[in-house]
């Protein structure tokens, strides 16, 4: 073994009042049972409550490993990671969340792997703690996204994750604004491996994922890791056009055969109304991805910094 690599947590932190208080004695705890150097950075996403003082307070109870990064509004979970990302100095990267739903103790496990020479350290949350609608339905959009963007991930929702600093680096270097981090990171990982973490319920404060919240974030997978949603609009078109080529052949067939006929009005109007409705999800999903692109064309910065508090 080499000398002990530098381990940064990133921990972002959004409207986190009543967890914080748990949080930071049981990362501290952690982090210095690893007896190897370690920083944490908490990106505080726009909080409206106490987190911004609880960080700054626990800043100065310990200078030299908490280190605050202050958006000036909310900018999403993902980005504020990535600001974490940019900012981390680590050869070991780990990412958790600041609602103790994954137990910080788990990150010597995640350190070791790393050390075992792997890339991306994911997690499977064990037993989780989740209403079983939540889960069912993440159950599902596990198994379409892996289907659909042609990764492996078992889990897609848990967050605590550990890196090792050239991935993060060309993550650093893709400057996208809709992603997600874990899809990202799986792309470049060369020599990936997943273990099981605890999970449990949510104890302080709400989530902060609303469920339309929950389904651009899959939207964002998707657009961001396929073209397959654009493929299938393709094929819906062409199956359409053989359908309705193949029902006016029959329409054809039947003027000569019967004669004249008008009837079946309303089948018609709902036959119509069909259409209508594959059209405008045709129109949507091509929508989904020029929203993104013109997202990242006009190129405004993924999130501001307004103040930053480190250790030099
Ligand atoms: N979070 C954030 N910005 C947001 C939403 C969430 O930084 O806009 C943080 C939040 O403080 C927490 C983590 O992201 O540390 C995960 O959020 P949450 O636990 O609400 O998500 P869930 O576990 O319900 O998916
Ligand atoms: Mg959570």
């Amino acid at each position: 073994m080499t000398e002990a690599r530098l381990v940064s947590v990133i921990v972002p932190v959004y409207n986190e009042e009543d967890s914080l208080p748990h949080l930071f004695p049981r990362l501290l705890t952690t982090l210095e049972g690893l007896n190897r150097p370690f920083e944490m950075i908490f990106i505080n996403d726009g909080s409206r409550d106490e987190s911004l003082r609880m960080l700054y307070s626990f800043h100065r109870a310990n200078p030299k490993t908490v280190r605050i990064i202050d958006f000036n509004g909310n900018f999403g979970q993902h980005m504020a990671i990535m600001a974490g990302f940019d900012k981390a100095r680590g050869e070991i990267i780990i990412t958790l969340d600041a609602d103790l739903q994954n137990p910080p103790e788990e990150i010597p496990k995640i350190v070791q792997k790393i050390d075992e020479g792997h890339d991306v350290v994911g997690t499977v949350r064990q037993n989780r703690q989740d209403p079983p609608f939540r889960k069912m339905a993440s159950k599902m959009v596990n198994s379409i996204t892996n289907r659909i963007t042609g990764l492996k991930l078992s889990d897609y929702g848990c967050m605590l994750r550990g890196y090792r600093r050239d991935i993060i680096e060309i993550i650093n270097k893709s400057c996208e604004t809709t992603t997600f981090i874990p899809a990202l990171a799986q792309k470049f990982a060369v020599n990936p491996v997943e273990i099981p973490v605890g999970h449990s319920e949510r104890e302080h404060g709400t989530s902060k994922y609303s469920f339309f919240r929950l389904i651009r974030l899959n939207f964002d997978l998707m657009t961001g890791f396929s073209l397959f949603p654009l493929q299938v609009v393709t094929m819906m078109g062409i199956a359409v056009s053989l359908l309705s080529f193949l029902f006016g052949l029959f329409l054809l067939l039947r003027r000569i055969i019967v004669g004249p006929e008008a009837e079946g009005v309303f089948t018609l109007l709902n036959i119509n109304f069909f259409l209508m409705g594959i059209t405008m999800f045709c129109v949507g999903i091509t929508g989904e991805y020029i929203g993104r692109i013109y997202v990242e064309v006009r190129k405004r910065p993924r999130y501001v910094i307004r103040r930053e508090w480190k250790n030099d």
